[in-house]
């Protein structure tokens, strides 16, 4: 950071037992709780360490200064780098080792993609939700649920394309049905009431059940197959099973505010609930994308059957 910004080292509270000097750029400082407008306020269990009424400029700058948002900024900025690098060793080396189609890069381009511009909205609006204007922070919010919406997208997208690798029928319908299930969201997402408090649990039960609709092609997929006896449900079934494990241990740490509800004040900057979802989100998608791998070289190495109705 240039020296000119660094004009005054301001102590904040970590946790409430010890002091940390940090060097605050000026124009930006720090609120507690109290202090934020009210749009600020949704969780009063994270007492301090706020940014607030800032210019878009300064938002760019408090990237580099401690706050109570800096892990959740860093992580999604390091996760865009993760699946972004992963992206170019896919193309250079995973695929064409694999002996891949076109059809194989076209499925990794979109999964990756959707994972980055899930990664890059999240990060946009944790940057700027401390932006002056409100109108200027509900918009970002607004893209941070719809990057949630694309990062599910680029989960279904290579999932159903294995799963259903040797049955184009049910791979059309799946993949139509899920692209038309993310439509619905964007468009429920236009109601004016959808970024209220009003509608926080339609919209956990929107994303629930977004998530949770994958639930019907992985057992129609087990049926196809054969039940749960055969190998191939088998290698797979348990790594969609871990995948849901890794989405609701997220949901749960996102909603109930876990763990500071029980230790207020004392996880502002690090350790907090959001912080911990948005861990999980990224290793979650990860998980999805190496288990895409592994179907993916299964699949070449088991051709389909040329007759078969079977997954
Ligand atoms: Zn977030």
């Amino acid at each position: 950071m240039p020296q000119k910004l660094l004009k005054s080292a301001h102590y904040i509270e970590l946790g409430s037992y010890q002091y940390w000097p940090v060097l605050v750029p000026r124009g930006i400082r720090l609120y507690t709780y109290e202090q934020i407008p009210v749009f600020l306020k949704e969780n009063p269990y994270i007492t301090d360490g706020y940014r607030a009424h800032l210019p878009s400029k300064l938002c760019l700058k408090s990237i580099f200064i401690l706050s109570n948002e800096t892990v959740n900024i860093w992580s999604h900025l390091l996760g865009f780098l993760l699946f972004f690098l992963l992206g170019v060793n896919d193309m250079a080396a995973v695929l064409p080792a694999a002996g891949a189609s076109r059809e194989d890069y076209v499925i990794y381009s979109i999964g990756l993609f959707c994972f980055q511009v899930c990664m890059l909205c999240s990060v946009g609006y944790h940057l700027f939700c401390c932006h002056r204007s409100e109108k200027t922070c509900r918009r970002w919010l607004a893209l941070d649920y719809a990057g949630i919406s694309i990062g599910i997208l680029g989960c279904y997208v290579p999932g159903v394309f294995y799963a259903f690798y040797c049955n184009s029928f049910w791979r059309q319908v799946y993949l139509l049905t899920v692209l038309a299930l993310i439509l619905a969201v964007f468009t429920v997402q236009i109601h004016p009431l959808y970024l209220t408090q009003e509608w926080k649990w339609i919209r956990s039960a929107i994303f629930c059940s977004v998530a949770g609709y994958g639930i019907v092609p992985a057992c129609h997929w087990v049926w196809l197959n054969g039940g749960f006896d055969t190998e191939i449900v088998q290698v797979f079934f348990p790594r969609v099973l871990v995948m849901y494990f890794i989405a609701a241990s997220a949901f749960i740490f996102y909603i109930s505010k876990i763990p500071e509800r029980y230790f207020p004040g004392q996880v502002n900057y690090l350790g907090a609930s959001h912080q911990v979802w948005h861990v999980l989100v990224v290793l979650m998608f990860y998980w999805w994308h190496q288990t895409a791998v592994y179907i993916m070289h299964y699949r070449h190495s088991q051709p389909c059957p040329q007759y078969s109705s079977s997954a």
